[in-house]
């Protein structure tokens, strides 16, 4: 028996609450590109006022920056269900760590440990 596997019985409840969240995520991401000002068929650009210009880039760049977060969220669920279904979910894919339990307490889809996503972050 592999001593760091990840206890079985916890991994059901979280691969329901991944499918749940890209459920939510896909949904969001809709409601997102619903609201983009840049989509807004009826917006005539040379009638803008710097103003409203101004008001849509901000809209535009808020909903871009979500939406980079909705793009990446699923990908990151998929990584880890993909982890849960060969077995190595809760180790890391870096350095094959037991990732800690409090931070996959926050961040369930987490599948690198704190000290490989600190090293990510340094690039
Ligand atoms: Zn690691």
């Amino acid at each position: 028996m592999n001593s760091v596997s990840f206890p079985q019985n916890l991994l059901t409840p979280i691969k329901n609450f991944f499918h749940l969240e890209e459920k939510k995520l896909t949904q969001r991401k809709r409601e997102l590109e619903e609201q983009d000002p840049f989509n807004d068929t009826k917006r005539v650009a040379d009638n803008a006022s710097i103003d409203t210009d101004a008001a849509e880039q901000f809209g535009h760049a808020t909903v871009e920056g979500l939406k980079k977060e909705l793009d990446r969220k699923p990908i990151q669920i998929r990584k880890a269900l993909t982890m849960i279904r060969i077995g190595k979910y809760g180790t890391c894919e870096k350095c094959g760590k037991m990732i800690d339990t409090d931070r996959l307490m926050i961040f369930p889809e987490a599948t690198v440990c704190v000290e490989c996503e600190k090293k990510k972050e340094r690039k």
